[in-house]
């Protein structure tokens, strides 16, 4: 940023301290006032205190304190993003599609749940008991 400003500062003339001691900041203020180059100074100011902690934004500058700097920061300060509501997980399927009725598995299914059994389900249960009989296989038969 351009800092000639800085050249025609009504401070530059004065003992820095004046801005620096809360016993003069009145005088400070006032001077402030009629600097020609306030604007300039009030934008140079937020921008180098802009990474500073609001309670270490010391001294009058632009005939501000540094808690009005600090304010007059925060007011500037874009909105903070609207935070989108989370996702209603969906509904856990296991990632796989439920087997459909007249399976052995959808019969496995009402009886987990509950459900009442319908007849192709309780057919496709006895059916798969046959076979696990017949086979004399040790475990069930694989499921659709
Ligand atoms: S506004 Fe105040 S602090 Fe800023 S340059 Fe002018 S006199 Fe100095
Ligand atoms: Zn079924």
């Amino acid at each position: 940023m351009d800092r000639e400003w800085e050249l025609k500062a009504a401070c530059r003339s004065y003992n820095p301290e004046i801005w620096f001691s809360k016993g003069t900041w009145v005088q400070a203020k006032g001077i402030c006032i009629g600097c020609p180059v306030r604007e300039a100074c009030l934008e140079a100011t937020l921008d180098r205190e802009s990474l500073t902690p609001d309670s270490l934004r010391s001294g009058i500058f632009a005939g501000l304190t540094g808690a009005q700097r600090a304010e007059l920061a925060a007011a500037r300060a874009p909105e903070p993003p609207v935070v989108e509501p989370k996702p209603v997980p969906k509904k856990r399927t296991g990632g796989r599609q439920l087997a459909p009725c007249g399976t052995p598995s959808a019969y496995e299914r009402h009886l987990r749940k509950g459900e009442p059994i319908d007849q192709p389900c309780r057919d496709a249960h006895n059916a798969a008991l046959r076979e696990y009989r017949r086979t004399g296989s040790k475990r069930l038969p694989v499921r659709a």
